[in-house]
C-alpha cells in the first residue's frame, strides 16, 4: 500500500520550529517510503484565519526548497488541499453519521453550554468526570430533531462518545494507548449551527478521504486521538497509523517559546540562518541517520529517515548546534552563491544599492567587491547578517576609533603614526594581489625599523579597516583601493599626531 501522509497546519500563526519539524519529518517519510506528502491547510477556523499566515506558509516552502506531492488540481507546489473549500463535504458526511446514529442534532441554547462548561471547570474536571457537555439533546427523538430542524431550529451535530467502555489505539512510538471513554470530551460537536465544521470532523474526513496511512504530527494531539479513533469507527473506517512527534523543549526543559530564541521562520531568516542548516538541524531533532555524521543533503535526509530512529523523548533545541551548522554550510557555498545570499544583507544595510522594492541592484563595481571579498569572509560568517558588519569598511569610510585603538602595546602615538607613515611610503611599491610579497615586503620593513611584524601591521589595519579584528588585510586593501586606503592611513596619522 502506498504511504500517503500530510502536514495539515492551520493558518492561525505564522510558521514556526515545530511546524517545520512536523512537515520536514513526514516529508522525509513519504520520501523514505516512496510514497506521497501532501499540504493540507485547515482553514476551518475563519476568527483566527488570515491570508497573511497563509502566504507565510507558502514562503516557507519556496525557502526551505521541499514541496508536496499533489493537490486537488494538479500536482506540485500550486495546489494543496484547502479545507474551506470543502465545506459541503464535511457537512454530508456529519449528516451521514447522524442517520447512522452515531451522532446527533444538538439544540441547547449557547448561554446553557457556556454555564455548563464553566460549572465543570469549577468542578476541575475530575477522575471520569463527565465535563461540559451534559449530553441532554442525545436522547432527542430523531422524528422530533427533524421537525425542530424544519421548524427553523438552529443546531449542531455532536459525536455520540461510547458512555463506558475504552478505546485503544497504537502509536508507532508510543505503543499501546487505552483511553477510558468516560474521559473522552463529552460528544464534542462536529458541525457548528452555521454549518461550519469542527477541526476534528474536518480532519477525520479528510484524511479517511486523502487515503491518508500515518498520522505523524506533534504530541499535543494525542488527547484528541481517542475522540478520533472513535469518529473513524462511526464512520465504519480504518483509523490511520499513528506517531506523535516528541516535544521540541528549549535548554531549560520548558516548551521551546521566544524566550530561548528564534521560534518563526520569518525570524531565522532575518538572522542569517540559511534553509539547509535549517532543515539538516531540524531533521536530527530527536533522530539520528548514520553514526558519526552530521551533514547531509536533504536528498540523502530523505534516503536515510526511518521512524525507528525517532527518540521517544522531548528533543532539545541547541542554538549552538544550529549555529554550528549554519557555518559549515556557509563554507560549502561557492563564493558567486555566497555574494547572492549576502547581497539582500547589504543592500538592507544599505552598503550597495537596492531598488524601489528594496531588493538589491547592484552596479557592476558593488557586485565586484561584494564577489571579491567571499574568500576574506566565508571562513568568518557564523550567519548571513554578519556580512554587512564585516564589510561595511569596503563600501563606508569607517568611523573614526579613538586614538589608543591604534598604539600597539607598550608603544606610545608617536611611534604608531611613525609606523602608519612607513606603511603608507610602502604599499605603492607593493602588488596587492600578491599577498605573500606584500608581507614578505612588510616584515622586512618591520626589521628595518626595529619595530614587531604585528605592530607594523596593526596600526595599519585600525586605519584601512576601522577595526583591530578584520578580514585578511592585503585582501581588504586591494578590494577599497590604494588611494582610499591611503587616505585613510592619513586620517589616523593626524589623530595620534594632531
Ligand atoms: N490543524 C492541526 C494543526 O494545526 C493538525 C493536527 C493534525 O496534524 O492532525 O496542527
Amino acid at each position: 500500500m502506498e504511504v500517503r501522509v500530510r502536514y495539515a497546519p492551520s493558518p492561525t500563526g505564522n510558521q514556526h520550529i515545530g511546524g517545520v519539524r512536523t512537515a520536514l519529518i513526514n516529508y522525509l517519510f513519504a520520501r523514505s517510503q516512496g510514497g506521497k506528502f501532501l499540504l493540507r491547510l485547515e482553514d476551518t477556523d475563519r476568527t483566527r484565519y488570515s491570508d497573511e499566515y497563509v502566504k507565510n506558509l507558502y514562503d516557507t516552502f519556496k525557502w526551505l526548497g521541499f514541496y508536496w506531492d499533489e493537490g486537488p488540481d494538479v500536482g506540485g507546489p500550486s495546489a494543496p488541499y484547502i479545507q474551506s473549500e470543502r465545506f459541503a463535504l464535511y457537512k454530508e458526511h456529519a449528516e451521514k453519521l447522524v442517520s447512522m446514529g452515531q451522532a446527533y442534532y444538538c439544540f441547547c441554547a449557547e448561554d446553557r453550554l457556556a454555564k455548563l462548561h464553566a460549572d465543570a471547570q469549577d468542578e476541575e474536571a475530575g477522575e471520569g468526570g463527565s465535563y461540559g457537555y451534559d449530553r441532554r439533546c442525545r436522547n432527542v427523538d430523531p422524528a422530533e430533531a427533524s421537525r425542530r430542524l424544519a421548524a427553523g431550529e438552529k443546531a449542531v451535530i455532536r459525536l455520540k462518545i461510547p458512555l463506558d467502555g475504552t478505546t485503544k489505539f497504537r502509536d508507532a512510538l508510543l505503543g499501546d494507548i487505552e483511553w477510558k471513554n468516560a474521559d473522552v470530551s463529552p460528544d464534542p460537536v462536529l458541525l457548528k449551527s452555521d454549518g461550519f465544521p469542527t477541526y476534528h470532523l474536518a480532519n477525520i474526513v479528510d484524511d479517511h478521504l486523502m487515503h491518508i496511512t500515518h498520522v505523524m504530527r506533534a504530541q499535543e494531539w494525542i488527547s484528541s486521538t481517542p475522540m478520533h479513533v472513535i469518529m473513524y469507527r462511526a464512520f465504519g473506517w480504518t483509523p490511520p497509523e499513528f506517531c506523535h512527534l516528541p516535544m521540541v523543549l528549549g535548554q531549560d526543559g520548558s516548551k521551546l517559546s521566544k524566550r530561548h530564541g528564534a521560534t518563526s521562520l520569518n525570524e531565522f531568516r532575518k538572522n542569517g540562518y540559511l534553509p539547509e542548516a535549517l532543515i539538516n538541524y531540524v531533521a536530527h531533532l530527536g533522530c539520528s541517520y548514520e553514526e558519526g555524521r552530521e551533514i547531509f543533503t536533504l536528498k540523502e535526509l530523505e534516503g536515510l529517515f526511518r521512524v525507528e530512529k525517532l527518540n521517544k523523548a522531548s528533543a532539545v533545541f541547541d542554538y549552538t548546534k544550529l549555529e554550528w551548522y549554519n557555518g559549515q554550510y556557509i563554507r560549502m557555498k561557492t563564493d558567486a552563491e555566497l555574494a547572492a545570499l549576502v547581497m539582500p544583507f547589504l543592500a538592507a544595510a544599505g552598503l550597495v544599492a537596492a531598488g524601489s522594492d528594496g531588493a538589491p541592484a547592484p552596479g557592476p563595481a558593488q557586485a565586484a567587491v561584494v564577489l571579491g571579498a567571499m574568500p576574506l569572509v566565508k571562513e568568518r560568517l557564523k550567519f548571513l547578517t554578519d556580512a554587512a558588519p564585516m564589510m561595511r569598511y569596503l563600501f563606508e569610510e569607517p568611523a573614526l576609533p579613538a586614538p589608543e585603538e591604534f598604539i600597539p602595546k607598550k608603544l606610545d602615538a608617536a611611534r604608531a603614526a611613525e609606523l602608519l607613515a612607513a606603511a603608507a611610503a610602502l604599499l605603492p611599491s607593493c602588488d596587492l594581489a600578491d599577498v605573500p610579497a606584500c608581507e614578505a615586503a612588510f616584515r622586512a620593513e618591520a626589521e628595518r625599523l626595529g619595530a614587531k611584524f604585528g605592530d607594523l601591521m596593526m596600526p595599519l589595519r585600525v586605519a584601512a579597516t576601522g577595526s583591530r579584528v578584520s578580514p585578511p588585510l592585503f585582501e581588504s586593501i586591494h578590494l577599497v583601493g590604494l588611494e582610499k586606503c591611503l587616505a585613510r592611513i592619513e586620517r589616523a596619522r593626524k589623530l595620534l599626531v594632531p
